[in-house]
């Protein structure tokens, strides 16, 4: 008798998030954000993940339609669009790509260049709102929910709260704009990139749709399902390359060591990872460890990380190869 095999594989993706989930459901570790009082709002024990492959499936288990803001998840997005809109050459001359190995909010500028570090940090993701307000003014805002939505297969909205919250308490932002400005790393008034920087950081998403959009960056740009171009081509590539060092904080160096996938984490409890033409995979849980990455969010990464042999470098080559011939 034929063996139907789309459901062995279906059964496979489901046991395997569905264990990476249960390693880390009791896992109460870590605190919620409470830089802003909105995010302390949020319940703690929210716990969902999505994979979604470049031929249209997802797979999801626990809380993956509660919504959570973004936060610096967008950064890797933001930095995408900017390098379309404005060109390589340009987004270069104001921020850098090297690791830096400080914290998030650092206010600390490379020696060599003036500039902020990389995108991932807040100084580089003000600098690369500062070139899409520049280039694209007042729509900017509208730009940029419009090619998340495409890229998560959804019309997203703005945390309104988060948004106020955020504009009302960011002075550290506001003091890493102006020196954006005085280093010439910034070409419009600083309220302008923060007003961006602040709304984009304040857009929900859900895990699912999160998913979504890191398998638009594996599918080269294109969302899966609705085939929408989110994003440029040349500029994922870039993306991906800055995501794989940067993009998990100041853990950057351990998770590229363990996980070894890009990735992008957010103070709100998403961490969206990125195998490169094969899947999106998305984990929210609003419990942060002391570097700002969701706990078990980067638990259960590492489960399904060994689980699949995803990672970039992984020596018995099952890895991608193995999930190419899984998915569908
Ligand atoms: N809105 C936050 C900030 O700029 C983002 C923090 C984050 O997710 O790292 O402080």
């Amino acid at each position: 008798m034929l063996q139907d095999t789309s459901k062995i594989r279906d059964r496979e993706f489901e046991d395997a998030l569905e264990r990476a989930f249960l390693s880390q459901l009791d896992n109460n570790d870590g605190a919620v954000a409470d830089y802003i009082p909105e995010l302390t709002k949020t319940n703690p024990s929210n716990f969902g993940m999505a994979i979604a492959t470049t031929t249209g499936h997802i797979y999801q288990v626990g809380d993956v339609k509660a919504k959570f803001t973004i936060q610096s998840v967008s950064k890797a997005f933001a930095f995408c669009l900017a390098l379309e809109v404005a060109g390589p050459e340009l987004v270069a001359s104001r921020v850098g790509v090297e690791p830096s190995g400080d914290p998030f909010n650092a206010i600390v500028f490379d020696p060599q260049t003036n500039r902020p570090f990389n995108p991932m940090v807040n100084a580089g993701a003000i600098a690369v709102a500062g070139i899409l307000y520049e280039h694209l003014g007042e729509d900017s805002f509208q730009f940029m929910m419009d090619r998340f939505s495409s890229a998560a297969g959804h019309q997203l909205d703005l945390n309104e709260e988060v948004f106020r919250s955020e504009h009302a308490t960011g002075h550290r932002n506001r003091a890493i704009a102006h020196l954006l400005l005085a280093n010439d790393a910034l070409a419009v008034p600083p309220d302008d990139a923060l007003d961006l920087y602040f709304r984009q950081c304040s857009i929900n998403v859900t895990a699912t749709e999160l998913a979504w959009m890191g398998a638009t960056f594996a599918n080269m740009g294109t969302n899966p399902v609705n085939r929408e171009a989110a994003f440029d081509l040349a500029a994922v590539r870039n993306t991906l390359a800055v995501m794989f060092t940067c993009g998990m904080y100041d853990y950057a160096g351990h998770w590229a060591y363990d996980v070894g996938i890009p990735a992008k984490s957010g103070v709100g409890g998403g961490i969206v990872g990125v195998v490169n033409r094969q899947l999106g995979i998305a984990s929210y849980s609003p419990l942060l460890d002391a570097k700002g990455n969701s706990v078990r969010g980067v638990g259960a990464f590492k489960v399904l990380a060994d689980h699949f042999g995803l990672h970039a470098f992984d020596c018995t080559n099952v890895g991608s190869s193995f999930i190419a011939s899984l998915i569908r």
